[in-house]
């Protein structure tokens, strides 16, 4: 049985990349192993969210979460600030890390142009805190989607630079995991890069959103002239349809729209009300759910309350060793 730990932001509702690129896995991998599902609330600090803001987040996430059928029976669900000792082992982690390898990582040098106001030393040091949070169950696998690779990578190094200098096997070095598949990339619907939920609003598929309104934005996904040779290669945003098409759709129906392309037939309009048709089936019986535990706070309540408590014992298990490996004793030392 492997230990699992993987996290989302709460920094909005969940999209279809969460879904595919994270949920998705948690579902099949709860009925077999020990895992801790959380609420990256810390994490979405980075960007300042208002306190109402957040909080609504975080309700938004809790509800999203069961309504994809996370069980709280199988899995330990938890918020990320409800178990203190995260944040310990965060500053721990600080001590071995490096601002150049930071100052490197991919997703920083992205936000840092993004916000240019608001390059904040929590923005440098995600990758750590996301460390922390994978290290602190002494998790071997982590499900997520291929954004998140190359944090998985500066993880593996946050725990082998502290086995190294500890003289230890302490820390397992995880690896980024995707049920049976390569890891997924889910794109947006603007032609540009990936699903999500801190682009605009019109970029992403929300699980919780009104159902016209997922239609709407998929029938203005951006789309070009249309082919005018056999078989040409597809521009990025035909390749994104096609491809969040292959991740909703049934095989021969893509493969029909495929042929379509290469036989310079296609009618982009069809495609996306077909498009459309399948995201909604798949989203209708989650968005029924949403809207009913929404109402239900005791059980919303009771599921953070036992969550926090299993997380918190295993997390201070594991804190209290790596307080004595670096040398943190109890009295009489
Ligand atoms: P975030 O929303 O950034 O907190 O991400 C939560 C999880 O969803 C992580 O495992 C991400 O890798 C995954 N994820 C977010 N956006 C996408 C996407 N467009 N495609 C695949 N996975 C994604």
């Amino acid at each position: 049985m492997d230990r699992i730990v993987s996290g989302i932001r709460p920094t909005g509702n969940l999209h279809l990349g969460n879904y595919f690129g994270a949920v998705k896995s948690f579902l099949r991998l709860q009925e077999e192993h020990d895992c801790f599902f959380f609420i990256a609330d810390y994490h979405s600090l980075t960007t300042h969210p208002s306190p109402d803001d957040l909080a609504g987040s975080v309700k938004n996430v809790l509800v999203e979460y069961l309504a994809c059928g996370l069980d709280p029976e199988k899995a330990v669900i938890y918020l990320q600030s409800d178990v203190p000792q995260v944040a310990e082992l965060y500053l721990l982690l600080n001590m071995n890390a490096y601002m150049g390898e930071l100052q490197r990582v991919a997703s920083f040098k992205e936000k840092a142009r993004k916000q240019p106001d608001n390059v904040n030393a929590g923005l440098l040091t995600y990758p750590v805190l996301m460390a922390a949070d994978i290290l602190l169950h002494k998790a071997g696998k982590v499900p997520v989607g291929k954004d998140q690779e190359q944090h998985l990578e500066m993880t593996r190094n946050f725990a082998k630079r502290f086995n190294h200098i500890y003289k230890t096997n302490f820390f397992p070095e995880p690896v980024a995991y995707n049920f049976g598949h390569q890891l997924v990339k889910v794109p947006g619907l603007d032609g540009t890069g990936k699903m999500g939920k801190s682009e605009n609003n019109n970029n992403a598929i929300f699980l919780g959103e009104d159902l016209k309104k997922t239609r709407k934005k998929i029938m203005r996904a951006l789309t070009d002239a249309g082919p005018t040779r056999e078989n040409q290669e597809k521009p990025q945003e035909i390749k994104n349809l096609f491809n969040l098409m292959s991740i909703v759709s049934p095989q021969p129906v893509v493969a029909a729209f495929e042929e379509q392309y290469n036989q310079c037939t296609i009618r982009y309009g069809e495609m996306k009300k077909r498009l459309a048709e399948d995201v909604i089936t798949f989203i209708e019986p989650i968005y029924e759910k949403i809207h009913t535990l929404h109402n239900n706070n005791q059980y919303l309540e009771d599921v953070m309350k036992e969550g926090a408590r299993k997380a918190r014992e295993s997390a201070q298990q594991t804190i209290e060793e790596v307080r004595e490996i670096t040398g943190f004793k109890k009295f009489p030392r």
